[in-house]
């Protein structure tokens, strides 16, 4: 989420939130206890500052970050003990008024917070009221805290809408993104739209609440085929190592989900094509869930060793080929 630091640690430490809204991917509710180990986490940002440049960022997001404010600010100061600043999203429940906003937000500021990231949208409107989003705004300026807001757009709510019920905080001038809806976890029934041909749009290693690193927090990465291991058994540079030579994830990031087709049977492609996709992402997760997912990453793990072992076999054969030249 807007960063501008080289290495990024993304992580979610739990999956428990104040809201249940109905578009959330990984359906977060005040009911899942899902969580990284509170440890785990610390050492996980120590790590971190053992294998990334200085002024790396750690980026924290759930389930809603605020929950458990006294280990949130347990890893924004271990963040910056470790050489790094923190950046976080959040829904802003806790901001109930402007002087409890001011409170919390000071000692994580003190810290290295950089950037408070607001998720907001029509859905968060049921569980969370504009007043609260306000009142956060408006700490955070006092702070000089950067504030921006990402908000889900779908047919029934635009950001123009979500803008307006917070006008009088005057978000006019904060940096806003609005991201299209991706139909994962309880997103079922969207409205769909043209075959998307563009290239993975949101690729960050990121540790879901179960340990599990993932390709993106935009749904493709709850599946297997686009998970590259687990913190409890592999140690950062490991995952980092495998995140960047993954030929999937290599492939989404390069050519995006759309270059996939062409290792799928010809009518399994034509089915794929039949349908519509609301963006990238979208069509990414029908191409990798359950078992066909996997069966999909296997032949192209499966074609990028073959085609390292034709160019490996084309290099020998030129050098031989020179050497008996030059013999
Ligand atoms: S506030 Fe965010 S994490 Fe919580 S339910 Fe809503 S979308 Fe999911
Ligand atoms: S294209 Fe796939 S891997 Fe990339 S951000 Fe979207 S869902 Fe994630």
């Amino acid at each position: 989420m807007y960063i501008e630091a080289e290495n990024v640690l993304s992580l979610l430490p739990w999956n428990t939130c104040s809201a249940r809204c109905a578009h959330c991917g990984p359906e977060s509710g005040p009911k899942d206890k899902s969580h990284i180990k509170h440890e785990h986490n610390l050492f996980l940002i120590e790590e971190a500052g053992k294998l990334y440049s200085k002024d790396w960022c750690l980026t924290l997001s759930g389930g809603e970050i605020f929950l458990f404010y006294d280990k949130l600010l347990k890893y924004v100061k271990h963040a910056k003990k470790h050489g790094g600043y923190t950046t976080l999203i959040t829904n802003c429940y806790w901001a109930r008024i402007e002087e409890k906003a001011l409170e919390l937000l000071k000692p994580l500021v003190e810290n290295n917070l950089k950037v408070l990231g607001i998720s907001l949208s029509h859905f968060h409107a049921e569980y969370i009221k504009p007043e609260y989003v306000r009142n956060a705004i408006k700490a955070a300026k006092k702070l000089k805290l950067t504030c921006r807001v990402r908000s889900v757009a779908s047919k029934s709510g635009r950001l123009s809408d979500v803008l307006k019920s917070i006008e009088d905080a005057n978000p006019w001038f904060m940096t806003v993104m609005e991201m299209p809806l991706v139909p994962h976890g309880r997103a079922a029934n969207l409205p769909k739209d043209e075959f998307p041909s563009g290239v993975c749009p949101a690729a960050s290693m990121t540790f879901n609440p179960k340990g599990k690193a993932m390709m993106c927090c935009n749904g493709g990465g709850d599946l297997e085929p686009l998970q590259v291991g687990d913190i409890y058994e592999n140690s950062l540079a490991e995952l980092e190592y495998q995140f960047a030579s993954d030929p999937t994830l290599n492939l989404l990031r390069n050519k995006g989900p759309k270059e996939c087709l062409k290792y799928l049977s010809k009518k399994d492609a034509e089915k794929v094509m039949q349908e519509k996709y609301i963006n990238e992402c979208h069509l990414c997760i029908e191409l990798f869930k359950g078992k066909k997912g996997k069966e999909l990453k296997n032949i192209i793990e499966s074609d990028f060793i073959n085609s390292m072992s034709d160019f490996s076999k084309k290099f020998t054969d030129k050098i031989t080929t020179h050497n008996r030249v030059d013999g």
